[in-house]
């Protein structure tokens, strides 16, 4: 069973590198924030316990997410292995992530990093508007709009979600990136640390990414 971690700030662009990940591996993605979207919309016990942790954007507890994911790793598509996105967030899911893997036989392949500065996340994230008509996206620098302030579609007002206030992104980020940094250290301590810059463009980050990975011996004789 191979294992690749995925590890990145909000706003690191780590969501989008798994996505593109899985598909150069043909290997699942599996996701802990989908898992428990599912969970929620179709009303599970388990949806409904981790519902009001996510929509204060608080960590489910550990009890929670780690049976989730060891549960998945059952299924029959993770055979092969697969790519973690989301999981683990924090030190203790690290020590029962390998814990579990190690009663397999198994062990993280490689712990991969999407490294960009605080300041850019800070950017990154504040800089999203949304139209008041009908929730079209737009961002500041990344995908701004023709008029500033005014949708291109429906030519709405264009407003700012509470929560990607500046106040409220730093406040949320400082609480992610100190747990981040736990997970960072178990990695690097452990000798699976890879880091790339996630400053650059996503098609570079993702060859920066397959690069890191090439040195496994594994993922050379299977690309
Ligand atoms: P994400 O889609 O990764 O941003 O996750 C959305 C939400 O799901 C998070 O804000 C948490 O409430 C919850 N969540 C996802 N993964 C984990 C995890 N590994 N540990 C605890 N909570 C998680």
């Amino acid at each position: 069973m191979r294992i690749l971690v995925l590890l990145g700030a909000p706003g690191a662009g780590k969501g989008t590198q798994a996505h593109v990940l899985a598909r150069h591996l043909a290997l699942p993605r599996v996701a802990t924030g989908d898992l428990f979207r599912a969970a929620a919309r179709d009303g599970t016990p388990l949806g409904i316990a981790a519902q009001a942790y996510m929509e204060r954007g608080e960590l489910v507890p550990d009890e929670i997410t780690i049976g989730m994911l060891l549960e998945r790793l059952e299924a029959p598509d993770a055979g092969r292995g697969v790519i973690l996105d989301g999981f683990p967030r924090n030190r203790p899911q690290a020590d029962a992530l390998d814990r579990a893997l190690a009663d397999r036989g198994a062990a993280v392949d490689a712990a991969l990093l999407v490294d960009v500065p605080a300041d850019e996340l800070l950017r990154r994230l504040t800089g999203r508007w949304l139209c008041s008509a009908a929730g079209h996206t737009y961002h500041e620098t990344a995908y701004p709009p023709r008029v500033p302030g005014v949708c291109d579609i429906d030519g709405s007002a264009l407003v700012q979600r509470d929560d990607d206030r500046p106040e409220v992104v730093q406040a949320r980020l400082d609480k992610q990136l100190g747990a981040l940094a736990d997970v960072v250290e178990h990695y690097r301590a452990a000798g699976l640390l890879r880091t790339v810059d996630g400053r650059r463009p996503i098609a570079a980050v993702t060859s920066d990414l397959l690069d890191a990975i090439e040195p496994i011996p594994y993922w050379r004789s299977h690309p």
